[in-house]
């Protein structure tokens, strides 16, 4: 069985998956971290991008410059498209191969973009982390040391909360500390376990 785990910046995904991770050796797959492996240099990606974008796309040191990379494609929906076409199957291969070395029960997909980018379709199940949107700011602001303003933009940008929790099977909600976290994480992993010797039975 795979899980998808997804919610909006600083809800708590990485602090719940570590959780699953580290208390129940539950295997996880961070879909981000995927996203960067497909553009590394040495990476046929890498070169197809240059090819159409040119070296203003590179830094220095030969990496992606991810911020300019976004910047070029931002207001042109035919270059973000022809990007999307070129990566979105190379990260779900990315994905599904170390999803396949998974050896617990079950394993974790953690997406920022689980239901936009259509890598729910890898799961069987679909958990939301929720907190209030004032948390996800200070927090989020604290983490990173960026300015409220900045990551408010983020927010509005990304999917809104109704309609992500419209996804979900099961919700985190993140508005206490870590320990509550914690204790709904081992909730849903003896549920999912149950579920999992029901299905085998
Ligand atoms: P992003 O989308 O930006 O990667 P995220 O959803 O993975 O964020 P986390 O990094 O897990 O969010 O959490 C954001 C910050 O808030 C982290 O510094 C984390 O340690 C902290 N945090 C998360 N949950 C709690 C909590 N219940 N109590 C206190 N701090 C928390």
């Amino acid at each position: 069985m795979i899980v998808g785990l997804t919610g909006g910046i600083g809800s708590g995904k990485t602090a719940a998956a570590d959780r699953f991770a580290q208390a129940h050796g539950i295997h996880v797959v961070d879909a981000d971290a995927k996203s960067r492996v497909v553009v590394e240099p040495g990476r046929p990606a890498l070169v197809q991008i240059v090819e159409r974008f040119g070296d203003a796309v590179l830094l220095e040191n030969g990496t992606l410059n991810r911020a300019a990379l976004r910047e070029l494609v931002f207001r042109e929906p035919q270059e973000r498209l022809w990007l999307e076409s070129l990566l979105h199957p190379l990260i779900r291969t990315e994905i599904e191969r170390d999803l396949a070395s998974a050896k617990s029960p079950y394993a974790l997909l953690v997406s920022p973009l689980l239901i936009e980018s259509g890598q729910y379709q890898m799961t069987q199940r679909i958990i939301v982390v929720d907190a209030p949107e004032s948390m996800q700011l200070s927090r989020t602001a604290e983490r990173d040391h960026v300015p409220v303003e900045q990551i408010h933009a983020i927010m509005q940008a990304q999917t809104d909360r109704e309609e992500r929790l419209s996804h979900a099977d099961d919700v985190i909600t993140n508005d206490k500390d870590l320990a509550a976290l914690h204790a709904q994480v081992d909730r849903l992993h003896e549920r999912y376990l149950v579920l999992l010797s029901g299905a085998s039975e």
